[in-house]
C-alpha cells in the first residue's frame, strides 16, 4: 500500500458548511480521490494548547465553536467515531520525539474538523482525531509535530492540517471589501513558496512573508500548514487543490502533498 497524502485545508467561514462556494466545490471535487483512510488526523487551528494534545473519546462530539451563526449550522453534527489507541499512539510518538504531549478523552470536533469532513468523507464512518496547535511556538515546532505522525502515513492514516492561507479578519468584518493587495501578495508569495518547495522560506514567513502580520494578525490558521509539510517530508509533490477565496477576501487556497 502507497502512503496516504497528506493534506492543508483552508477551512472557510462556518457559513462554507451550508452555502455553495468555492471552497466547498473544491473540497467536493477532489474528495473521490482520496481514497478510504483507516483514520483521519486532524489538525485544526481552533484547537490551541500550551502542549500538544491529542483527543482521545470514543465517540467525539460536534463541538459549535462559533456564535451569530443560522440556526440551521448549529443544528448539524458529524457523527464520525473517535480512536482512542491510536491517539496514545499519538502522544507516545511525539513524547518519544521529544514533544511532551497529553490527551484528552473529552475534546470533540471544532468547526476547523468538522466541515471539510463533511464535504470531503460525507459518511462520518472513518475514525477522525485531533492534534492540537501551540499558537507560542513558531513554524518549526509544528514541523515537528509533523515529523512525528509521518510514519502513520504508512498505516493508511490521512493527516490534516486545517488552518487558512489567509486570516484577516478584520478585513471581513468590513462590508463590501475586497481583498487587500497587501493579503493578496502574502498568499501569492506562499503559494509561490509551497508550489516551488521553498520550505525554508516558508518556515521564515513571520520574517520573509510580504504583510505577514496584515494577512495573519495570529499565527494559529497558518501553523497546521507546517504540521502538514512536516508530515509531507522534504520530497513531497505538492499539488494545489483551489479553493478560491471565502467572501472574496481571505485566501482559501488547499494543497495536497503526496509523495514523489
Ligand atoms: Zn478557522
Amino acid at each position: 500500500m502507497t502512503a496516504q497524502p497528506v493534506l492543508f485545508l483552508s477551512h472557510g467561514s462556518p457559513m462554507t458548511a451550508i452555502e455553495a462556494d468555492d471552497l466547498g466545490s473544491a473540497w467536493r471535487a477532489h474528495a473521490p480521490r482520496l481514497g478510504r483512510p483507516d483514520a483521519i488526523v486532524m489538525v485544526s487551528a481552533h484547537w490551541m494548547t500550551n502542549i500538544p494534545m491529542v483527543s482521545s473519546a470514543e465517540q467525539p462530539d460536534t463541538i459549535h465553536d462559533f456564535g451569530g451563526f443560522p440556526e440551521a449550522l448549529y443544528r448539524l453534527r458529524y457523527p464520525a467515531p473517535g480512536a482512542p489507541a491510536l491517539a496514545e499512539r499519538i502522544k507516545q510518538r511525539l513524547t518519544d520525539n521529544g514533544l511532551a504531549a497529553g490527551a484528552d478523552p473529552r475534546r470533540g470536533l471544532d468547526h476547523g474538523a468538522w466541515i471539510p469532513l463533511m464535504f470531503l468523507f460525507p459518511d462520518a464512518d472513518i475514525p477522525v482525531l485531533q492534534v492540537s496547535v501551540q499558537p507560542d511556538r513558531g513554524a518549526h515546532h509544528h514541523l515537528a509535530v509533523g515529523e512525528a505522525l509521518a510514519p502513520l502515513r504508512e498505516e493508511n492514516v490521512l493527516i490534516i492540517g486545517s488552518g487558512h492561507m489567509t486570516h484577516n479578519l478584520r478585513d471581513l468584518f468590513m462590508d463590501g471589501g475586497r481583498m487587500r493587495h497587501e493579503t493578496r501578495a502574502f498568499r501569492d508569495w506562499a503559494h509561490g513558496q509551497l508550489m516551488n518547495h521553498q520550505r525554508d522560506a516558508l518556515l521564515a514567513w513571520s520574517d520573509e512573508g510580504p504583510n505577514a502580520r496584515l494577512a495573519h494578525p495570529t499565527p494559529e490558521h497558518f501553523l497546521p500548514l507546517f504540521v502538514a509539510l512536516g508530515a509531507a517530508g522534504p520530497e513531497a509533490r505538492t499539488e494545489h487543490l483551489g479553493g478560491g477565496t471565502v467572501h472574496d477576501i481571505l485566501a482559501a487556497d488547499n494543497y495536497l502533498f503526496a509523495s514523489a
